[in-house]
This record gives C-alpha cells, structure tokens and sequence, in this order.
C-alpha cells in the first residue's frame, strides 16, 4: 500500500478493498452449523492484520493502512494506472517464447500469438515478471527450496451466506473438522466483496488441499460438496465461477539477474500465502528495481546500482519464504495439536478429543491452555510486523553505519530506525498543501537528503559540491529536503525524536524509501563526506575476485 500510495492509487485500492471492519479478526471452527453440539463451534478467535487491538501500533508505524483487495480486482486498477502513462505500451495476448542477450541489449521473440503473428523486440535491460512460467527456466537459473507440498485448490464462489457466517468482522474462517482430515483438509473460507452495508460478501474464496493423485480434486461438483460439508451447511445455494489448483512452495531463484534480464516477484520466488507476503514481496522487488534501472537508463555511470538489487531482495525473499513455509507448518500442525487431532486416527477420536476440549476435565484445560498458546504463536502469521516492514539490506547500494544494518531478528517487531538499509521512519509532517508524510519526500526517482534546519545550508553546499565530483550523476538525483521549518512543520516534534541524527545531521533517503546513508552530525567536510557516501553507495556491492582462489570477496 505504500507503493500504491507513491503511484498515487492508494487512495483507489482502498476504496475497491474490504471495509477494513470486515478483516480485523480470523477464526477457526469445527464448522458454522452440523448435527452434534461440537458441529458449529467457535474453536479460536484472535486479531489480525492490524486490526483490532493492532490498528493503533500499525496507524503508528505506517502512512498506509493494511488493506485487503482481491488480485482480480487490484490487477484492473494497477493496469488502468499503467495505460495512463503516455511512455507505456502494454500489450496482451503476447507470449515471451524466446530472450536471448549480447553485450548491447536483449532480443525477446514474442508469439507465435492467437492469430499466428510473431514479433521481435530489442529491450535494453528485461524485467521478468511472468509468476515462474518460462522466464527463470530460459536464463538458466534454478529455483532453490521445498516444492509441491500439497495441492490446494480453491474455488471462487457466490452464495449469500448472511446467516451462515457468525463473524463479519473476520476476513478468514479455518475449519478444523475431523471428518474431513484436520486443519487442511478442512479448508478456510474467506471474503472477496462486493461488501454490503453491514459488512456481508456476495463473494466467497474456499480452498482446501487434496491429496496430488485424487481423482475428485478437478471435480466441481466434488469441490461444491466439500464447500457443504467443511461450512456445515446443508443445501447451500453456491454458484461457482472458477476452480483453481496452486501447489505450496517455497522456493527461491538461485539468481535474481542474468546480464540484462531481471527476475521480479513469483518468477523469482514462490512463497505460501500464510502469511500474505507473496505479492507484497513482488511489489517490493519492482520497485527496489524500477529506480535502479531507471537511473541506469539516464547515466549508464548508474549501471553499478543494477548490481544490488539481488544483494538486498534476495535474502528479503529467502526470509519470506521460510517465515511463509513455518506458518504453513505450524499454522495446521500446532491447532491440531493442541486440541489433540491425529490425522491417523478415526474421526470418532477427532470428536472425543473436541469434546474433552470443551469439557470441565483438567485435560480439557490442558488442550485449551495448549490452544492458547498455540494461537498466540501465530503472531508469526498474523502480526508479524518485523517481516513485513522491518526488514532491512545488510549490502547494497547503501553506506556507513555498522552493527545494525542486520536482518530483523525479530520477526514480530518492527522497530523504526534511520540506520542505512532500513525503510526510512514513517512522521506525519505538515506541508502546504496538507498532511505528508515522510515516505513521500523522495519522490520521481530522486533521493532526499532529509536535514534539519540547523544544517540545511551546509547539506546544500554539500550536494553542490558533490555535484561537481566525479559521483556527478548519483548527485545530480539529491534534493536537499528540510523537516522543521514553516514549509514542512514537524509539529509535534516526532521526526525529531525518530530521526537518530544531531540537529546538523543528514539521512540520505532513496526513492524506494528506503535509507542509503546518513550523518549524525555536520562533519568538519560535509561535501566530502557526501561524495564518499555516494561512491560507496554506487560501488557498495562490487564483489571482487580472489585472484588465487577464484572466489567471491566483498
Ligand atoms: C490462494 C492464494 C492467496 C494469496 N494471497 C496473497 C496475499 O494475501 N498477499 C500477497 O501478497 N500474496 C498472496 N498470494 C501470492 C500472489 O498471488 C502472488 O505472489 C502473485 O500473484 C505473484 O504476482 P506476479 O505478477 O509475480 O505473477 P502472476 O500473478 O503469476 O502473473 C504473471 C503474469 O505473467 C504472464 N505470463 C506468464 N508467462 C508469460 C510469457 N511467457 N510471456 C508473457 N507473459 C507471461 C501471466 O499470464 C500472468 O499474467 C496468494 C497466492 C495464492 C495462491
């Protein structure tokens, strides 16, 4: 959201999402109705995606708010928003079949299309954003990780389930029923809108996982079955518009770059969904790359800064990817547990076990304090704030300032910091024109050395001067941005307490907002200081090679 709000189409991504009432808690249930007094029980509640108890702490943290969109409705919006750029061209119906590279460019065969044409494009530098279908495997480059572990399928679906749902305001509802295999088997129901005034979905997502040599998982009848018996709901109206099978990995591209050809989001890695960070963490690769090959394509000097966008994103997508693959494991593995399921037992013990689970017996209290803890674990899943945002680039085009430019060792918190690396502070400030906040100070591809009045004229002779040295292009793209003064209040003091830099001090942001330098005081050469920065920043990831052994020395 914080991409969409620097495209300007946060605002609309929004408005298309759920109401935000509608996702701030998830639940799990033995089903939402069913013959025995265990059928449709409440199993667990908690809060999620900042939500709930969460909303302050991520309003705190974040000018964006989490917001829950269907892919096949953002993907409209993100396409409405490309075509009005006059410099795009987008096609479709146009299958990459072949990309071959030289040292001046890149040849892409595209087609042969429906109506049998086939083109030939020369690109400068390619992006392959193709979700893992042919591009990874025509570079060449391997996927690492564990892959297929269970074949999921969903089906998208419209019923009016008003009286069926217990709990608008939970996004997703996991069953945990023992008929129907545990957590997995069960499957979860989530909303999709259109939303109604009182929160209630006209449509509806339900996966479940199949074993990968059952003959029923292709069948739409067996699916809307299966919708019956995990909802509980006898007789269930359902009319299914599409069925798909997606199979849980968690892989990631052994390179994300071949010469001129960059990998970008599912090409690049594929991460389960408990966790919701696959395309988040796509989004995020496009733009750690669109500046880079942006300011590549005005200054070929620039080229170096295509160097880091492996360095910093792929171990950010190999985090993920593991975070995503432990939710999975744990998310199944630890409610079942807990209440005592075994998927080797019969179902008749399943149901003993519910039962004992809500019984005033001492193994009763056992399973639900087991349970307890076993929700609050899922912080992992649902509250994970330190993977979502506080990752940071231990190298890349980033310099100075040691220890803490480290990965996040704790995923649950995300602590703000100015250090180089690390997504720049969010402080609402107060400009002219309104409320800004101070993810949008680098904007068009620019990076902005955020000063404080105190030093603002020693910055500015300082950009000069580097403008004049040999680190002439990277400078060229500074702004010097001054927090503090009339023109951009900081009212209530906050980017002063948040910025970790003396009054005279600098924090140089990059136009993916994330932190490339900064400065804790004037130094006595501040021009030079800047440009030492700025090679640093330019070269950061030059990896040279042991002249003896061959190998790789940072
Ligand atoms: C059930 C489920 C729930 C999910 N929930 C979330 C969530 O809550 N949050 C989240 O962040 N992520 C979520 N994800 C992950 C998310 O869907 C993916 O990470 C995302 O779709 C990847 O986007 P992409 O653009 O890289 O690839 P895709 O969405 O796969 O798009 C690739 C595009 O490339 C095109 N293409 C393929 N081959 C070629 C070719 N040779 N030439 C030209 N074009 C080609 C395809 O037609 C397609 O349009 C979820 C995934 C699943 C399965």
């Amino acid at each position: 959201m914080e991409i969409f709000r620097s495209l300007g189409i946060e605002d609309e991504v929004r408005a298309a999402g759920a109401p935000a009432r509608t996702v701030s808690r998830t639940a799990w249930y033995t089903s939402f109705d069913g013959p025995t007094e265990l059928h449709g029980r409440q199993i667990a509640a908690r809060d999620a995606w900042g939500g709930g108890s969460y909303a302050e702490e991520y309003a705190a943290m974040s000018p964006s708010s989490y917001t829950m969109l269907a892919q096949i409705r953002l993907e409209p919006i993100l396409r409405r928003a490309a075509e009005e750029r006059p410099e795009a061209d987008i096609r479709f119906d146009s299958p990459v079949t072949a990309v071959a590279q030289d040292e001046d460019g890149v040849s892409i065969t595209v087609g042969p299309t429906a109506d049998g044409t086939v083109r030939h494009i020369r690109a400068t530098y390619v992006i392959g954003a193709d979700g893992g279908r042919f591009i990874a495997d025509e570079l060449g480059i391997p996927m690492s990780g564990e892959s297929d572990l269970v074949d999921m399928v969903s089906a998208h679906f419209s019923a009016d389930l008003g009286g069926v749902v217990p709990d608008n305001g939970c996004l997703i509802n996991w069953f945990v029923n023992p008929d129907l295999g545990g957590s997995i088997g069960s499957g979860y129901l989530y909303h999709l809108g259109p939303w109604d005034e009182q929160g209630r979905s006209a449509e509806w997502l339900f996966a479940c996982g199949f074993g990968p040599d059952d003959p029923e998982r292709f069948d739409e009848e067996e699916m809307k079955r299966r919708i019956v018996r995990s909802l509980g709901v006898e007789g269930l109206d359902a009319t299914v518009h599409s069925i798909s099978h997606w199979y849980i990995n968690a892989v990631v591209a052994d390179r994300f770059r071949s010469g001129r050809c960059f990998l970008v989001g599912d090409a690049a890695h594929r991460v389960p969904p408990w966790g919701a960070l696959g395309l988040n963490t796509g989004i995020q690769d496009a733009h750690n790359l669109a500046w880079k090959i942006a300011a590549a394509l005005r200054s070929p000097e620039l080229a170096s800064l295509l160097e880091t966008y492996e360095t910093e994103r792929r171990p950010i997508a190999t985090t993920v990817a593991e975070n995503s693959l432990h939710n999975f494991t744990n998310h199944g593995g630890l409610v079942d547990k807990a209440i005592g399921l075994d998927p080797a037992a019969p179902a008749s013990t399943g149901w003993e076990m519910f039962a004992d689970l809500w019984s005033e017996s001492g193994s009763g209290l056992e399973r639900r304090r087991a349970l307890a803890d076993a929700i609050e674990f899922m912080d992992h899943e649902f509250h994970a704030h330190g993977v979502e945002c506080g990752f940071a680039y231990p190298r890349g085009a980033i310099a100075g300032d040691g220890p803490e430019r480290a990965l996040p060792v704790d995923p649950l918190v995300y602590r703000p910091t100015s250090a180089p690396g690390h997504h720049v502070p969010h402080v609402w400030l107060h400009g002219g024109a309104g409320r800004v906040s101070t993810l949008d100070l680098a904007d068009g591809g620019r990076l902005a050395l955020v000063v404080a009045p105190e030093g603002a004229d020693g910055w500015r002779e300082a950009v000069a001067s580097a403008v004049a040295s040999d680190v002439a292009p990277l400078a060229a793209l500074v702004d010097v941005v001054v927090v503090g003064d009339d023109r951009l209040a900081d009212p209530e003091g906050e980017w002063e307490r948040l910025r970790e830099v003396g009054p005279r001090g600098a924090v140089l942001v990059r136009p993916d907002t994330f932190v490339a330098w900064r400065s804790m005081d004037m130094p006595e050469d501040p021009g030079r200081e800047l440009e030492l920065a700025l090679e640093v920043v330019l070269a950061a990831d030059l990896q040279l090679v042991d002249a003896t052994t061959g190998a790789g020395v940072s």
